[in-house]
């Protein structure tokens, strides 16, 4: 044993005399003071801390999942499904890799070598405006419990154009994160109108002028995986600037589109191909109704105009069908938190009770579907009757009760109003 005076630590090489304490391992040959084991006590706090963060995200089986979403998404059941499933395969994986590496100094070099790191798949959602993509995704993230952010790709540019680099989607993930670079780490991104991005060249029918296929490029890097530098202010990068670090290898990526035009393309080759291999689309005379999880194709999503590479990291393709006047109508009343449920809210913060009668609901669906831009119409119709009635509400201690009809949302009539007393007296 050695003089404990001569000792110093093994870790930080102090001597005795310049810590409070100085502990021997019990064969004497090693070290270490009170305030390296502080750190170690802290580094293996950290690894716990870490660990409790992954077993904490909880995750409900595909099954469950798809049984939250239609709570909020009515119809569209093949893209729920389809989206259910990828995204409870996504942090699967996560977790299997993330066990696979902190178990990794347990494991032989041969071992680690014969891991299987599992690939992550992004997700690519072929439908029309107002469809509830955008929906899909904010309540898959929210079922989740992990951070969401969402991107217009046209406001997307390559470095050094005038736009938003694509860096900026993710400061915005870390923004929705609080910062907190771990969580963000694990979020969803979607990626709306990545259509617009096709070549021209291949689709003579989109009026982009600049740069689509270099933002492809561009958001190539961040879709695959890549250490980004993301300036925390946003905007512009510039030398001196600190810069948030972030990884997106766990970051799952969803994409949507319209992809007016692709069903065309799909039609086509079908039909050219010597043996047909989706029988229905190639057999029928009028332009059957395409399935883009089944039939779409790599290649028709190149001919469309998306960069091979950029079609091969968004191998989960799944669609979704127009809505007809009767989704319209159910997306008004049935979502848990639909625009008739939240007006009625509304309304009973200012002490009324609010009913729309059946043709009121009719009548606001038939016209959402003139205006041809999905259910996002039923808002636009709603909301500017809606806004009259809130800005010359009714006298709260006469009237209890109002009712919505055709006519108030059609004609600018008055909408019913029924009395204290009258609802008393019919009782
Ligand atoms: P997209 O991203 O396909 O253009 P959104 O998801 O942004 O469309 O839809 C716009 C709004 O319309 C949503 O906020 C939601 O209120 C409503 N909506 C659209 N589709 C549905 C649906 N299938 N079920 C319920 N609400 C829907």
């Amino acid at each position: 044993m050695k003089d404990v005076e001569m000792c110093t630590c093994t870790f930080c090489s102090r001597p005795q005399k310049a810590v409070k304490k100085l502990i021997a391992s019990p064969n004497g040959d090693a070290f270490i003071c009170d305030d390296c084991i502080k750190i170690c006590g802290d580094i293996i706090k950290e690894e716990n801390n870490k660990v409790k963060k992954f077993k904490d995200l909880v995750l409900p089986s595909p099954k469950e999942i798809k049984a939250i979403l239609d709570n909020y998404v009515i119809g569209q059941e093949q893209a729920k499904k389809v989206l259910s499933v990828a995204v409870f395969n996504h942090y699967k994986r996560i977790n299997h890799n993330y066990h696979n590496k902190l178990n990794s100094n347990k494991k032989s070099k041969e071992e680690i070598q014969n891991i299987l790191e599992l690939e992550k798949s992004n997700v690519l959602m072929i439908g029309p405006t107002g469809s509830g993509k955008t929906l899909l995704v904010k309540t898959l993230a929210k079922i989740l419990d992990v951070p969401f952010a969402c991107a217009d790709a046209t406001t997307l540019t390559e470095a050094g154009y005038v736009g938003e680099d694509v860096e900026n989607v993710l400061l915005k993930l870390i923004q929705n994160a609080e910062y907190d670079i771990e969580k963000a780490q694990r979020g969803i991104i979607y990626i709306d109108e990545i259509d617009k991005l096709a070549r021209k060249s291949e689709n003579r029918s989109l009026t982009r002028d600049v740069g689509g296929e270099g933002v492809q490029q561009a958001l190539l890097k961040i879709i695959e995986s890549t250490i980004a530098s993301v300036p925390p202010q946003g905007g512009r990068k510039h030398p001196h600037q600190e810069m948030l670090q972030i990884d997106t290898t766990n970051i799952l990526f969803i994409c949507g589109g319209a992809f007016v035009g692709l069903d065309d393309i799909i039609h086509k080759r079908v039909s050219s191909s010597a043996i047909g291999f989706n029988a229905n689309i190639k057999n029928s005379k009028e332009k059957a109704k395409v399935d883009y999880a089944r039939d779409v194709q790599p290649d028709d999503l190149i001919k469309f105009g998306l960069i091979p590479e950029f079609v091969g990291r968004l191998p989960i393709i799944t669609g979704l069908d127009d809505l007809d006047e009767k989704a319209l109508q159910r997306i008004l009343v049935e979502p848990k938190n639909s625009l008739i449920k939240q007006y009625k809210q509304m309304f009973k913060i200012d002490g009324f009770e609010i009913e729309f009668d059946d043709s009121a609901i009719e009548y606001v669906s038939k016209k959402a579907m003139d205006l041809k831009t999905g259910a996002r119409g039923i808002r636009t119709i709603m909301e500017t009757r809606m806004l009259e009635l809130m800005f010359d509400l009714p006298d709260p201690n006469v009237y209890q009760k109002i009712v919505i009809t055709r006519d108030f949302i059609e004609n600018g009539s008055e909408p019913i109003l029924i009395k204290k007393e009258e609802k008393a007296e019919a009782v």
